[in-house]
């Protein structure tokens, strides 16, 4: 493999890559909106090549191209890494006079270009990332409107880059909102309000395909004396440990939510009482014996759990599933704590 001579890098190389990495479009998947700017240009310019690149440290990479289907190439084999350090662009009717471009692999061998028109892709702050050029196997030169309407163009290819990294930001602070607004912070669990759209969703299911629903709401056992004795810093790493500790043993169609404070709710689609009874058996006698280590030492705590199945049917609703497996809990709470106490069918 031949090795070219360094094409000169700008004065503001390190800020300029900077600039060109915050907008996360090096490798990014093909857009059919820059394929469209590209041919644009080829057609504004009347030749068969067009390319959007990004002038990356070692290489260049094409956004989109036209008339050819190059993705990338070395840095110091092309136009563009010469098109950058210009102020204007850069309009060379003729490659191979010209030495910057002459001695270029794709001005002496394939496809032997030999002319080449590219304007900068210039960021808000001042940045040359890359350009929209065009290239001719034809020696020629591009007329004064061909130039400008290529420059104001390469201004809407920059639009349409800021525009995309907008939308991106935008979506991931979208997600990061969502699960605010979803997740209880300290259980890592639903919290109340997206559990209960949770379960309603569900009771409209249950309804729907005609299948049981069960829940199991549990309460931990004395937790007000938890915090009494180790602080009430160790009583959150202990809720912290149970919704972690029910995250890793329900089955993705279950759902799991923080009803109140240490009050947690199961949601068990197409479940029966017997098997949701036996689920919360085999939680409660995990939970026993499980020990989360808090600043104040290890800390054993166990729960209450009450259980009620609904068959699809004019009384089966959110509150009165809810209800029924809070009386249950509370059975268990009366019955000495630490046990599984089973609802009415509702
Ligand atoms: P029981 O066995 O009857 O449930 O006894 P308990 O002490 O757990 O009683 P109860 O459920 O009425 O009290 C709940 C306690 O849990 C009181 C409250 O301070 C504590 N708690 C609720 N939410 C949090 C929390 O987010 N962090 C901590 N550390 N404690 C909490
Ligand atoms: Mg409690
Ligand atoms: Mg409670």
């Amino acid at each position: 493999m031949p090795t070219y001579p360094a094409i000169p890098r700008p004065d503001d190389e390190a800020a300029r890559l900077e600039a060109l990495r915050r907008y996360g479009i090096l490798d990014s998947a093909n857009d059919p909106d820059f394929d469209f700017l590209a041919e644009m240009a080829a057609v504004i310019c009347d030749v068969p090549y067009a390319f959007i690149s990004m002038v990356d440290a070692e290489r260049v990479w094409m956004k989109a191209s036209f008339g050819t289907t190059a993705t990338q190439l070395p840095r110091d084999e092309e136009y563009c890494s010469w098109t950058i350090l210009e102020d204007r662009g850069l309009h060379i009717p003729n490659l191979t006079t010209d030495a910057r471009t002459a001695y270029l692999p794709k001005t002496a061998g394939e496809p032997r270009y030999q002319m080449y028109c590219g304007a900068n892709l210039i960021t808000s702050d001042g940045y040359r990332i890359g350009a929209l050029c065009v290239m001719d196997t034809q020696m020629r030169a591009l007329s004064g409107q061909q130039v400008r309407l290529l420059t104001r163009l390469s201004g809407q290819v920059m639009a349409l880059i800021e525009l995309r990294a907008k939308d991106r930001e935008l979506s991931a602070s979208l997600n990061v909102m969502q699960k605010l607004a979803t997740y209880d912070d300290l259980t890592g669990l639903l919290n109340r309000r997206a559990l209960l759209a949770r379960l309603q969703e569900e009771v409209e299911r249950a309804r729907r395909i005609v299948h049981p629903l069960s829940v199991i709401m549990l309460d931990l056992d004395h937790f007000k004396q938890i915090n009494d004795t180790h602080g009430h810093m160790a009583g959150d790493v202990v809720l912290h440990g149970v919704g972690k500790f029910l995250r890793e043993r329900l089955r993705v169609t279950d759902s799991a939510g923080r009803y109140g404070g240490e009050e947690l709710c199961l949601i068990l689609p197409g479940t029966s009482l017997e098997d949701a009874a036996a689920v919360a058996e085999k939680l409660r006698q995990a939970l026993e014996t499980a020990e989360f280590v808090t600043s104040a030492g290890s800390i054993a705590a166990t729960a209450s759990f009450g259980v009620v199945a609904g068959q699809p049917g004019p009384k089966l609703s959110t509150s009165s599933l809810l209800d029924a497996a809070d009386q249950a809990m509370y059975r268990a709470k009366e019955n000495g704590r630490n046990r599984v106490e089973l609802g009415q069918e509702v």
